[in-house]
């Protein structure tokens, strides 16, 4: 294993800060698996996860059976996780802008077009070839000024060459979920049932810019563009919610580790025979489909129905309570389908995110993210 430091730009005079990559196996084999924890560094069960990921790539590097490269960034925002207001660690947002930390990546469809017309030919690994070195090109184009590109531009650089790219992340309160671009579903549906996932979340273009979606999109984006040439999907990505924020669990983190082993073997990453996987618990279901439950008006949250649960249309999600008007107002489920997420917190500000619930209609439009 070699550790590689990154240095991000200083954002001020006497500071800075850096990104650590491990890189495990053998480079030379063509393929590439890149997995990165917490760049929402307030979401912290993908660390621990990393931990115990450590230890069985360590072992399985000692025995001989990576077959291809495995990246590892086990703190992918050290920004986000030296924040902290009033004795609370935050990380989801950088103080100084205002940004999502998972949002805002480069959408680079457009000028790899540009880069490589004239390039690609019937060969699909010849045009996987020059589309990443396009990308790569164009993302070594802007030099960073802030900390915060100098992160995103780090990260891309690191996981662009990547088959499969594994953003872990958590939910509020939640049940293991994974969000993916269409197009790869059929090479992380696997994952989906090595993790145990409830919920998987299909779109295209979500709208957020956000580091999953900026590595991927660009391969079917382009497929779409020169139909003429073969261009493969060669970047599968995906964003795995590893449940809740508190869960955060050495029993938890070890059988998490172990599943994302069992999908890098199920993928050909690690030798042995193809591994029996356990079934799909809930067919995939579209991003647009997903019901986010809003707060009608302020008031205390009681749940009646809990994160892994079937609702049905109708049913009553939540109650919220202003003890002052003594006014009590179900919230209720429009769709029937898993509810996969809910806040974290009991008191709702009016139009606060309450719950989310996996149904299986596209009903939404447009930016289909969560600030
Ligand atoms: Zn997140």
């Amino acid at each position: 294993m070699q550790t590689v430091r990154h240095d991000l730009p200083s954002p001020s005079v006497g500071t800075q800060r850096h990104l650590i990559s491990l890189h495990y196996g053998p480079t030379d084999r063509g393929r590439k698996a890149y997995l990165q924890a917490s760049l929402h560094a307030d979401e912290l069960p993908g660390m621990l996860v990393a931990h115990h990921l450590r230890a069985l790539l360590d072992q399985a590097e000692a025995a001989g059976q990576l077959q291809a490269e495995v990246v590892l960034v086990p703190v992918a925002n050290p920004i986000g996780l030296s924040n902290a207001v009033l004795r609370t660690p935050l990380g989801r947002f950088e103080p100084a802008s205002g940004e999502n930390f998972n949002r805002h990546y480069p959408v680079l469809t457009d000028a790899v077009a540009q880069r490589v017309c004239g390039q690609l030919t019937q060969d699909p690994a010849h045009n996987r070839s020059v589309v990443r070195a396009a990308i790569a090109t164009e993302l070594r184009s802007k030099a960073p000024t802030t900390e915060i590109e100098g992160l995103r531009q780090t990260l891309m650089l690191l996981a662009h060459d990547a088959d499969v790219v594994l953003d872990l992340h958590c939910d509020f309160q939640a049940v293991m979920h994974l969000y993916t671009e269409a197009p790869y579903w059929p090479v992380v549906e696997p994952l989906a049932r090595c993790l145990g996932a409830h919920a998987a979340l299909l779109n295209q273009q979500s709208g957020g810019h956000s580091f999953d979606e900026a590595l991927g999109g660009p391969w079917w984006q382009l497929a779409e563009r020169f139909p003429q040439h073969p261009i493969p999907l060669a970047c599968a990505d995906v964003t795995v919610e590893l449940r809740g924020q508190a869960d955060v669990d050495h029993g938890l983190a070890q059988a998490d580790a172990r599943a994302l082993m069992l999908y890098l073997q199920h993928q050909g990453f690690v030798a042995g025979p193809a591994p029996e996987l356990p079934p799909l618990l809930n067919p995939a279901t579209p991003l647009a489909g997903s019901e986010p439950l809003k707060a009608p008006h302020a008031g205390v949250l009681a749940f009646h129905k809990h994160p892994g649960e079937h609702v049905a249309a109708g049913d009553v999600v939540c109650d919220v309570i202003d003890p002052l008007s003594n006014t009590l107002t179900p919230v209720r489920a429009s769709v029937s389908g898993v509810l996969y997420a809910r806040t974290l917190h009991r008191y709702a500000r009016a139009g606060m995110d309450l719950a989310d619930i996996a149904g299986s209609q596209p009903l939404r439009t447009g930016w289909l993210l969560s600030d």
